[in-house]
């Protein structure tokens, strides 16, 4: 299955362009909401942390305890790597599996971490969705009701968007002075295209 990555930095409107993508039919896989879906149900995983960070980790029940575990890996880049070592292959297993059950002419994976994962790898063509800094603020704060100082401390902690570009096949700019429909129906008519060479 041919399959595009689109990623890019908080704000940057990536879930907007999928939404698009979606309304056109082609089948979008959204890589956060998976990581944390794989955490119940993917039982490789579960055990894998259970062994990295202890039991406690899950309840008797098998409910991830989200506090136990944020509460070793806020504020350790050692952990949260460790961690994210775990969950990255377990959201590639949930992705191709998905994948299989897909029927179009080709399929997308939004993943806020597609470089960072090295998920991008997997992937036909990746996209990065870009967009000024202070527009991204902007929307961030008015979308989840935060200081621009959380903003920033969220940023903080991703690759930056200059990095991101270099490793992009496609770019959407997302600046309110290009129209983001117009670039969406471009880039599906070019991976339709593409998708029907690569069979
Ligand atoms: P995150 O990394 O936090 O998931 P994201 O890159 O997926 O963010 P979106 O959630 O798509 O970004 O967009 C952030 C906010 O900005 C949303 O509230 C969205 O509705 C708004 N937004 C994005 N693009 C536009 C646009 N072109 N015009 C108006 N609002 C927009």
């Amino acid at each position: 299955m041919f399959n595009i990555g689109i990623t890019g930095g908080i704000g940057t409107g990536k879930t907007t362009v999928c939404k698009i993508f979606e309304i056109l039919g082609i089948p979008v896989f959204y890589a956060d909401q998976a990581a944390k879906q794989v955490m119940h149900e993917d039982e490789l995983l579960v055990e894998e942390i259970k062994s990295a960070f202890g039991a406690s980790a899950y309840s008797r029940a098998g409910e991830l305890d989200r506090k136990y575990l944020a509460g070793i890996v806020f504020n350790d880049e050692f952990q949260l790597e460790r961690l994210n070592s775990l969950v990255h292959p377990a959201v590639f297993r949930a992705y191709d599996k998905w994948k299989g059950d897909q029927k179009a002419s080709y399929v997308i994976k939004e993943a806020a971490l597609l470089f960072e994962s090295g998920s991008y790898k997997e992937s036909d063509y990746n996209v990065v969705v870009t967009s000024p800094l202070e527009l991204r603020i902007k929307r961030i704060m008015k979308r989840d009701g935060i200081s621009v100082e959380q903003v920033k401390a969220r940023m903080s902690k991703q690759m930056s968007e200059e990095e991101k570009v270099k490793l992009a096949d496609f770019i959407v700019k997302n600046d309110e002075s290009e129209l983001l429909i117009p670039q969406v129906l471009d880039l599906h008519q070019t991976f339709l295209q593409l998708s029907k060479q690569s069979q």
